[in-house]
């Protein structure tokens, strides 16, 4: 009979490293969180299973950093945030729009514009992949955070309401990783769910895969937004076009990553039918699987797009629509900060929203400022001995204004169009 279980033998694990702030995943949350812990003072270690920072914005080939503003003139975001949409294309020697390479708005660098000139003009940019591996590389080696690529996070030790390490596996073999506070930037909530938060997994992420190519000459370098049409709100099937993937099965991630290649092959020899003697080539496909949505905390308080405009006492960053100009968001810590483990807490896609504002926060900005508020507050509260989780939100909203972060109120005012 075909053996279903096996049960692993019981092992020593050396503990290989150690540090005060561990962050798992060097997404564009991690690598916010990482840099705010750093700056606050934290010895940290960033540890990233592939081998690059960014995450879906770099290796999964998506390069537009998604607007910081509201869409009427007003900058809601700033800090990190901003600081990485600048970085994004700090060393692009010029704009290419085909392939979708763009600085700033002209009117959003200037710091004299008014808000009616802003108005309608999204402040956001678009950038090479590449160059921005390699910037925010730098960055996280020039302030000192310590990077481990090609380590995943699979397990998890916890001594009574607190994780005391991260169980990795990497080249050196499987070891444990010592910790006093630990931040979730998986995108997956793969420690949340290894430390047995209650999360929620969504199923209904499509075949996507965007991708670069050039004509066999060598011209005509462009980007290709190959994905099946999906929805705003994750369970809306009908709005969306299938086939639908879980992003926590490997069996299902495989499949979404054969189905999109599919899709890459599909959009090249529709190309090849029209110009077959100059066909494209591709040159960058992604090297992550290309989820939406996948698995999220949930967390004691799930985001929803109803909240638009509601302040929340616990209030650590905001975050503007960028799918419409008008909603503002107050994000409260509650999102953030696990609910049993007292020394965890979450940031980007899968920080506790719910699904109908799932879409609206999962983008590149609002990853980076959850990733600000978590390497904050993880910092300030070890800094008092205090756990992470449950730590004063004012405090750490206040630290996020120091560091340039809006928070006023009248921010959540909607301003009406012009
Ligand atoms: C097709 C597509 C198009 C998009 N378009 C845009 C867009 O134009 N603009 C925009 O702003 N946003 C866009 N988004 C959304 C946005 O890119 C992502 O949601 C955002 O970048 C997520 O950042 P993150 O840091 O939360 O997670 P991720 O980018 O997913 O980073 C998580 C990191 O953690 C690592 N990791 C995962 N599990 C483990 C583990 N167990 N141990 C160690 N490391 C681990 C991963 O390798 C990865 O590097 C798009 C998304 C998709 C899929």
């Amino acid at each position: 009979m075909k053996q279903t279980m096996i049960v692993e033998p019981s092992r020593a694990l050396d503990v290989s490293d150690s540090a005060d702030v561990v962050v798992a995943g060097a997404g564009i949350a991690g690598i916010a969180a990482a840099l705010a812990a750093a700056r606050a003072g934290a010895s940290v270690l960033l540890l990233e299973d592939s081998f690059s920072p960014g995450g879906l914005a770099t290796v999964g080939m998506v390069p537009e950093y998604l607007p910081i503003d509201d869409g009427r003139g007003r900058k809601v975001m700033g800090g990190i945030t901003e600081e990485l949409l600048h970085l994004s294309t700090a060393n692009l020697p010029r704009e290419l729009p085909e392939a979708c390479f763009r600085r700033a708005p002209a009117v959003w660098l200037d710091k004299d514009a008014t808000e009616e000139q802003r108005n309608g003009i999204r402040f956001k940019t678009a950038y090479n992949p590449a160059t921005y591996v390699l910037d925010l590389e730098a960055l996280l080696v020039r302030e000192g955070v310590r990077l481990l690529y090609g380590t995943k996070v699979c397990a998890v030790i916890r001594d009574g309401d607190a994780l005391t390490h991260l169980v990795v596996e990497n080249k050196s073999g499987r070891s444990a990783i010592a910790g006093r506070a630990f931040i979730d930037a998986t995108g997956d909530a793969d420690v949340c769910f290894l430390a047995g938060e209650p999360t929620v997994s969504n199923g209904n992420n499509v075949p996507c895969g965007w991708f670069y190519s050039v004509r066999g000459d060598g011209s005509g370098f462009r980007i290709h937004h190959a994905s099946h049409r999906f929805a705003e709100d994750p369970n809306d099937r009908d709005s969306a076009e299938g086939p639908f993937f879980r992003g926590d099965d490997a069996r299902e991630i495989t499949a979404q990553i054969l189905a999109s290649r599919d899709l890459i092959r599909g959009e090249l020899a529709a190309d090849c039918a029209t110009l077959p003697d100059d066909r494209r080539q591709p040159i960058n496909i992604a090297s992550i699987p290309c989820f939406r949505m996948t698995r999220r905390l949930a967390g004691a308080v799930a985001l929803r797009r109803a909240d638009a405009h509601k302040q929340f006492p616990d209030a650590v960053c905001l975050a503007p629509d960028w799918r419409r100009p008008g909603p503002v968001w107050a994000i409260p810590w509650r999102c953030l900060a696990a609910t049993h483990t007292a020394n965890l807490t979450v940031c980007g896609r899968c920080a506790s929203w719910d699904e109908s504002a799932w879409d609206a926060m999962r983008v590149i900005p609002v990853c980076a400022a959850t990733g600000e508020a978590c390497g904050l507050g993880s910092a300030l509260a070890l800094r008092e001995g205090a756990a992470p989780a449950a730590f004063d939100a004012l405090r750490i909203a206040a630290a996020m204004r120091e560091c340039g972060n809006p928070l006023d109120e009248n921010l959540l005012t909607e301003k009406t169009a012009q």
